[in-house]
């Protein structure tokens, strides 16, 4: 079996990992991304893979997640918010330079990936991993392996409608691909930050400058001091993220969900949400288990690692190989600059 370089090519940062037969790490490291770069960028995962290779001594499988999607039609990355690699043959590109094949992901799957063997959800049947941060991503794996679907689509969710929406949250505010009230627009950290900043009670706080800014932090510091008005801003996102995970529970019925990103940080989450989603699911108890992420901003680039441990074909339709495992059309990656664009319609509130 050869050993598994896995590839993080974020927007800030490109890490790479290499993993012995037994999963442990023989080396990890990262590098700045040459934004705006394209061939610099190529340049810089050649350079870490070799680096990689070099240290292994023997044959290495390259997986490599991705801020957003290859799109099954044309091969070329599409919904990226690393703008530079829109557009681009990126595993074909990395192929040549690298003289051996590669596997590209979506980030948000690799997350969900990792998460499923062994992290947080090791030895749960279906997981549903969920990016919490700039954007709001997912995964869905079964078995160990991600579930694509047939439009691509699996894990996608931060583009529905916010489910049960109330009388102040209709229509929602606009959302980058084009419609109003999606779920990434309740539930991303800007989201959060926006809603504090607009809040009368909190607005002009020097704690909350950087809510200015999309940087949900400062309103979380206050909740947890029991200031009231933040408390009871991040009490309606808590009430927003259990209705929307009640209806991916609705339809999914996994045994775990995942969070990760910057908003899985928030201790009252693990504590309140599966006291609060009980009165969305269809069910008189619900057994899914709630976990905080095990690997931390690791999961990205071991679970680009793991993506040669997939069979061929992806779970349930048998269509797309796995190296089309981007969702066609769609994206579900953690970045709040991808998704398919929609002609806008009707009125947002913002
Ligand atoms: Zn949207």
């Amino acid at each position: 079996m050869p050993l598994r370089i896995g590839i993080d090519l974020g927007g800030t940062k490109i890490e790479v990992v290499l993993l012995d037969d037994a999963g442990r790490e023989q080396l990890r490291t990262r590098i700045a991304t040459p934004r705006e770069d394209y061939e610099g960028t190529i340049a810089a995962v050649v350079q870490l893979v070799e680096q990689a290779r070099k240290l292994a001594g023997r044959t290495c499988s390259v997986g490599i997640g991705i801020p957003g999607a290859v799109s099954s039609e044309t091969g070329l990355v599409k919904n990226a918010n690393s703008t530079w690699i829109i557009g681009r043959a990126l595993d074909r590109d990395l192929e040549r330079a690298l003289g051996q094949p590669v596997r590209v992901a979506n980030d948000a799957n690799c997350f969900a990936l990792s998460e499923a063997i062994d992290g947080a959800a090791a030895g749960c049947q279906s997981v549903f991993g969920v990016i919490l941060g700039t954007g709001v991503g997912g995964g869905l794996v079964f078995e160990g392996r991600v579930l694509v679907g047939v439009n691509g689509l699996g894990g996608e969710w931060g583009h529905n409608p916010l489910p049960c929406p109330l009388d102040d949250e209709r229509p929602g505010p606009r959302c980058y691909c084009g419609r109003c009230g999606c779920i990434e627009t309740w539930l991303s950290g800007p989201a959060l930050a926006r809603e504090a900043a607009a809040d009368p009670d909190l607005r002009g706080l020097s704690a909350l400058a950087r809510a200015r800014d999309g940087d949900a932090r400062g309103v979380v510091e206050l909740a947890g001091c029991g200031h009231p008005a933040a408390v009871r801003v991040l009490d309606r996102y808590l009430d927003r993220l259990a209705r929307s995970l009640a209806s991916v529970i609705n339809i999914v019925d996994p045994h775990a969900i995942v969070l990760g990103g910057g908003l899985s940080n928030i201790d009252l989450i693990y504590e309140e949400l599966p006291r609060r989603w009980g009165r969305y699911v269809f069910s008189d108890t619900v057994r899914t288990q709630l976990l905080r992420n095990r690997h931390g901003d690791s999961s990205g680039v071991l679970g680009a690692a793991r993506l040669w441990d997939l069979p061929q074909a992806a779970v349930c339709d048998g269509v797309p190989a796995v190296s089309d495992i981007q969702a066609p059309g769609a994206s579900n990656s953690a970045s709040g600059q991808r998704g398919r664009t929609v002609k806008p319609s009707g009125t947002c509130a913002t």
